[in-house]
């Protein structure tokens, strides 16, 4: 396949969030056309793509109509149904693709990948009924207890310490198909960005320590401040040995636990760029949406430089909530007054609390600098 040149060709992304906003971005500034089909007749991708598509992700005429004015199409969102994707390709170029997508929509397969990539996963069992409930082995508890599909953020999770407590959760979540993963001491969390082209061409960038609070991702720190070069290395060959082994094409995020004991296991996987790849806007050479588009279209893939110490804070809307009141948007102009301060809002009208309504990319010439102001900032925010 010859490669999609900038300046004539049009991309499509499915998914109107976000993920799929900065992909525009990054796609529009190369020379790009864009289309975005979404559901919702608002949201932060369509206002910004030259057009969107309203429509159902299962909608026939809507995935005809998107297979019709582009060339390529991409998905920014990983619960788009695999179908919706399988019925493009049928039509387009369409990375990453279906299948790879699929691993990625249900944990139990998604943990199969990595044992048969040979990258250790977290102990656990699936349970998808009784049976396979009562042969639970007991050292899984404590444990957390994670629906298989279209858990993010946190949700469609409960931590369970006995096999009372681990039965009532099962039916707590519909018993729908299950995950029951052992509790593990974490030392950190880290996550490994895989760009992979169409031609096996494979680059990483450096190993990014992120921080969860609540089950959303709070902070994100490259370099890793805490993480040794050893381990590092092991996260970032584990990855390309998943991303390899999918025959993955474009942006993968690989999330791994580093443990008290010094073992890395890998967490889960997202088949797009990621929350945790956000610091690249400014802390790299090139950005994960900017590779995201070059894998798509077929272009070459440069190896990513990290040249700035970065932090990203995560906006929640919470920030708008204070003691009294709200909502009300934090002092950017305060913020933006610390030096090395990037803030990226992604248009969302209403703040929510737990929603994203944005991050702030922190840059400097050290980590110890970039973190000083990123604990100056967080005091701003309050
Ligand atoms: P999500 O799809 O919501 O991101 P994750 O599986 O990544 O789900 O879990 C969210 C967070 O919960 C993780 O980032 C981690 O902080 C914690 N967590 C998940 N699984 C485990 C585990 N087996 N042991 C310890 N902490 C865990
Ligand atoms: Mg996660």
């Amino acid at each position: 396949m010859p490669p999609l040149l900038p300046g004539t060709a049009t991309l499509g992304v499915l998914g109107g969030g976000q993920l799929g906003r900065m992909f525009v971005h990054a796609a529009q500034a190369m020379g790009y056309r864009c289309i975005v089909l979404d559901p919702d007749a608002i949201s932060p991708a369509g206002a910004v793509a030259e057009k969107h598509i309203q429509a159902d992700y299962l909608d026939h005429l809507g995935l005809a109509q998107l297979a019709r004015d582009c060339d390529a199409i991409t998905t920014e969102f990983e619960n788009v149904p695999a179908l919706a994707l399988e019925t493009l390709a049928g039509m387009r170029v369409v990375a990453p693709a279906a299948a790879a997508v699929a691993v990625c929509q249900d944990r139990a397969v998604e943990k199969a990948h990595f044992e048969s990539a040979g990258v250790p996963c977290a102990p656990h069992a699936v349970i998808t009924n009784d049976i396979e409930l009562a042969a639970v082995d007991p050292a899984l508890l404590p444990g957390i207890l994670k629906t298989s599909r279209m858990g993010y953020d946190g949700k469609g999770q409960v931590r369970v310490k006995t096999a009372a407590e681990l039965a009532q959760a099962w039916n707590d979540l519909k018993r729908v198909p299950c995950v029951l993963e052992q509790m593990l001491p974490l030392k950190a969390e880290l996550s490994v960005l895989v760009a992979r082209g169409a031609d096996g061409q494979v680059v990483t960038y450096p190993v990014q320590q992120n921080l969860h609070r609540g089950g959303i991702l709070a902070v994100t720190e490259v370099p890793a401040p805490d993480v040794p070069a050893e381990v590092a290395t092991l996260a970032i060959a584990s990855a390309r040995q998943v991303a390899q082994a999918l025959a993955y094409v474009g942006v993968l995020c690989i999330e791994f636990f580093w443990l008290d004991d010094g073992r890395l296991v890998v967490n889960e996987m997202a088949p797009r760029p990621h929350n945790s790849g956000h610091w690249t806007m400014n802390g790299a050479s090139v950005s994960q949406f900017e590779l995201q588009v070059r894998a798509l279209a077929g272009l070459p893939l440069p190896e990513p430089r990290q040249h700035s110490a970065t932090v990203m804070l995560n906006l929640l809307g919470d920030l708008w909530f204070t003691a009294e009141g709200g909502p009300t948007p934090p002092a950017w102009d305060r913020l933006l007054a610390l030096p090395g301060t990037h803030l990226h809002l992604y248009g969302k009208a209403e703040a929510r609390h737990g929603r994203k309504m944005g991050h702030l990319n922190i840059t400097a010439d050290t980590p110890e600098a970039a973190h000083a102001v990123a604990l100056q900032a967080a005091a701003l925010l309050g």
